[in-house]
């Protein structure tokens, strides 16, 4: 028998990293020393009184049985008074908020919701890739908003044609922003809400970096704009907040009937967050916060570290106010793919294409700051060396 895969699977888009993965095998059998960059997860340990809050709760027999599909109550409230007390945003933990397995499924499924065949979903690029993946398995148009350095990479709104705004259903956003680095404020938040109400758009802003910010700028909520609510829904992580990506935990806030989309799709293929790790991300969003303070001022003090070898190196970026990434230009001459080859071949320091996140990420690359101090510093000097 043959077995033949799906339509939305073939469609899929190349994996733009396979060349990269060869010449990094090859460079390992040959016993170079690989440091990597490539890669957004946090080199940091989940706080301990997480941890032990996880040990105790999965103890718990109540716990080892199917949780609450929308999460448990006392998770949701938790996420709401973390809301209050962050952004001043008061949210019904009822109605309002749904625990998500990692918000990249909350990311994925929400599509199926909202969008029919043939819809349009507005997609930043470069952007996180699950966007427009999710959004071509229920057959729904990936129109790509570029992101462009000297808009501050804020898609222009005012670019999109008006027949494909009639036809938009959903538009992402992501702010603090990955790949780029770039944050939003209320102004540009304000037009994205405008936009929506005059076409019907749904919004959906991604603040998975909301709490890794630099020099004590702290990023906004797209539910502190007024008419957020009306429009959109925030999606929002324990992952990199509090170096919990292998926890699966996260949540999405924001519009009732959005929340409930998303919960009746979940309703239907998964069966919630195991509740010891709900009681863990209690422990997360009710607790101490000095713990995120403190990556904080790691992940900062790498910015500038790797900031300054940039501008040894004669390469530009501009420095991130927050995510763990640096976006960097790649020199004259390079393109995305050929830049991160040579710093591969030369120096064995991983770092990733911008055109990993769509055609608008060509002439860039990203560098991640999830690498320990020691590594991290080498892997720069390495950098630094390289003649362009
Ligand atoms: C890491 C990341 C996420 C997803 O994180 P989860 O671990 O699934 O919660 C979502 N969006 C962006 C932009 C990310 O970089």
């Amino acid at each position: 028998m043959i077995i033949k895969k799906a339509q939305r699977i073939q469609e899929l888009p190349p994996y733009l990293f396979a060349e990269i993965d060869k010449k990094k095998n090859a460079l390992k059998a040959r016993g170079a020393d690989i440091i990597s960059l490539g890669i957004g997860d946090p080199d940091l340990p989940t706080p301990p009184h997480v941890i032990e809050r996880l040990c105790r709760a999965a103890g718990a027999p109540a716990n080892h049985r199917y949780p609450d599909y929308e999460g448990l109550p006392a998770f949701r409230r938790a996420a709401a008074e973390w809301y209050r007390s962050r952004f001043a945003v008061e949210l019904d933990p009822e109605r309002e908020v749904v625990s998500l397995i990692g918000s990249k499924e909350g990311i994925a499924h929400l599509p199926i919701a909202f969008v029919d065949p043939g819809d349009v979903v507005l997609c930043p690029d470069p952007g996180y890739p699950v966007y427009a993946v999710g959004t071509g398995f229920c057959g729904g148009v990936v129109y790509r908003m570029p992101l462009r350095g000297e808009n501050h990479f804020l898609p222009d709104l005012n670019a999109i044609p008006e027949a494909v705004a009639k036809r938009a259903k959903l538009m992402w956003l992501c702010y603090p922003n990955n790949p780029t680095s770039a944050v939003a404020g209320a102004e540009f938040f304000r037009s994205a809400i405008a936009f929506a109400q005059r076409h019907d758009v749904i919004v959906c802003h991604d603040a998975a970096y909301s709490e890794i910010y630099y020099d004590g700028e702290r990023p906004i909520s797209f539910l502190e704009v007024e008419g957020a609510r009306e429009v959109g829904i925030e999606f929002h992580s324990l992952s990199k907040t509090y170096n919990m990506t292998g926890w699966r935990i996260g949540f999405a806030v924001g519009n009732a009937d959005l929340v409930a989309g998303l919960g009746t799709v979940k309703t239907n293929v998964d069966s919630g967050v195991f509740q010891a790790v709900q009681e863990a991300g209690i422990a997360a969003l009710g607790g101490d916060q000095s713990c995120v303070e403190s990556c904080r001022q790691i992940y900062q003090r790498r910015r500038d570290l790797v900031m300054k070898a940039l501008g040894r190196a004669g390469l530009r970026a501009h420095p991130p106010k927050a995510t763990f990434y640096v976006w960097v230009q790649t020199p004259r001459g390079y393109s995305s793919a050929d830049f991160a080859t040579k710093v591969l071949e030369e120096t064995a320091v991983v770092i990733t294409p911008g055109t990993g996140f769509g055609p608008n990420g060509e002439g860039y690359v990203r560098l991640s700051l999830t690498v320990a101090d020691e590594r991290l510093a080498e892997a720069v000097e390495r950098i630094q060396g390289l003649r362009l």
